[in-house]
């Protein structure tokens, strides 16, 4: 690796790059767990993000809201709850690169894949297949073994899955995109991750979609691992649609509420096909109770049910953050903080692992993932009896992920010296609790 950013393996160093880091004062406002007393080394915010200081008030002012006005919150509350979907518009928009109307918050994340497929995955004769990329998120998986079996089809026909090639890691683009003209004539759906949760590795987004409607299919993407980690550009890619959770990089807090992205050509047809609740309706004519579905124009013709404002006003609270900090200036600061940690990595030589995810920045976000040939579950018990949290995916692979709204030079620094004084020859090094 060629160091062009002039990066050195001292503590003197890391801190003097987050006195420079106009991003370093977010840090103070998130909690960090504990470990003997000190903050522990948090590399885990790709699984879920840290609590932040406003996200207490913002609960708060709901109950307060709830217990003077009940009924009447819907519209008089500060942040009426009729409306609380809207309140996401903005930021989703800016994170997600897309109009206000494209984006909304409802639900959850498998849920609305579940829902999104019944929009978008119309298997018809021979055109039935579903492309996605081998070992994905098992939730995934699920979903569209079971979307598959719905229609009347047998997963092991209908779903193909591209792998890496031997001896690979991680996919190629040239192949993914070489698959999709060699299915054309059978593909209904390419439905991939933004970001591997496995491997860390980005998929251009971009050419999946464009060689996706070449083949005469739809190009929908899980971006679980992509909201608040890598800017979007969602609209202009022409994706058709896209689903993501709020805990991991958004900060949302456990099983917030989820994100969904529709492009406005469907968004703007009160015909496409959907299931439908009275939250997607209309707001004008919602509560006049009549027969006869109409859509809101764009993704919120999607929204179900009521809004779950407690589910939700964590994640205004977190969008604030985000927002003031801006999404492409924390992808600035995350491409020079994984490539610090990258760098980092590279100088050890006491433990034996290989950085599965790619080296390029443009094509991952800010996760490494270690693989361990051997003793990996051993050795991450050894860095979280250091104090260090970040978590362990079979097979053989600890994922670390600074996340460059709370993380620091320092920590990814101090997780290294950690990681200097662990030892992958012992025999016998606890495996607890797994
Ligand atoms: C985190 C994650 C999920 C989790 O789905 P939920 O419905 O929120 O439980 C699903 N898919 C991917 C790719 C993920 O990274």
């Amino acid at each position: 690796m060629n160091n062009t950013e002039g990066y050195q393996a001292t503590l003197d160093y890391a801190q003097q790059a987050d006195r420079t880091d106009p991003l370093h004062k977010y840090r103070k406002r998130f909690y960090f767990p504990q470990h003997n007393g000190t903050d522990t080394i948090y590399l885990c915010g790709n699984s879920l993000g840290l609590l932040s200081d406003n996200v207490q008030g913002s609960i708060e002012q709901e109950l307060q809201d709830w217990k003077k006005f009940a009924i009447d919150g819907y519209r008089k509350a500060t942040y009426p709850w009729m409306y609380y979907q809207h309140f996401f518009k903005p930021s989703l928009s800016r994170i997600m690169g897309c109009s206000e109307d494209e984006v909304t918050v409802s639900n959850a994340l498998t849920v609305n894949l579940h829902f999104l497929m019944f929009s978008f995955y119309r298997p018809q004769g021979k055109r039935c297949k579903v492309m996605m990329e081998a070992g994905a998120f098992p939730s995934d998986q699920y979903a569209v073994e079971t979307q598959v079996r719905h229609h009347g089809l047998q997963p092991a026909d209908a779903i193909i899955e591209i792998a890496p090639r031997a001896g690979e890691k991680t996919l190629r683009t040239e192949d993914i995109l070489e698959a999709i003209r060699l299915h054309a004539d059978s593909l209904a759906l390419v439905l991939f991750g933004g970001i591997n949760y496995y491997t860390g590795q980005l998929f251009d987004l971009s050419a999946i979609t464009q060689a996706a409607h070449q083949a005469g299919a739809l190009a929908g993407f899980d971006l679980a691992h992509v909201a608040g980690n890598v800017p979007m550009q969602l609209h202009d890619w022409n994706v058709d649609f896209a689903a993501w959770c709020s805990y991991k990089y958004l900060n949302g807090g456990p099983g917030s509420v989820a994100g969904l992205f529709v492009h406005e050509r469907y968004g703007s047809d009160p015909l496409h096909p959907r299931l439908a609740g009275w939250w997607g309706n209309d707001e004008k004519t919602r509560f006049r109770m009549e027969k006869g579905f109409v859509p809101q124009p764009g993704a919120g013709g999607w929204n179900i049910s009521t809004a779950q404002v407690f589910n939700m006003a964590p994640l205004k609270a977190a969008l604030e953050i985000i927002d003031e900090a801006g999404i492409h200036n924390l992808r600035a600061k995350s491409i020079r903080l994984t490539g610090y940690l990258q760098f980092l990595l590279y100088e050890l030589s006491n433990i034996r692992f290989e950085i599965i995810t790619p080296e390029d920045p443009a094509q991952r976000g800010a996760q490494l993932s270690l693989f361990f040939p051997d003793r990996a579950k051993q050795l991450h018990q050894q860095m979280i009896d250091q104090g260090i949290v970040v978590d362990y995916r079979e097979p053989g692979v600890v994922r670390v992920a600074p996340a460059p709204l709370y993380n620091s030079f320092e920590d990814v620094y101090r997780f290294y010296e950690r990681l200097k004084s662990l030892n992958q020859d012992l025999q016998d090094y606890r495996d607890r609790g797994r």
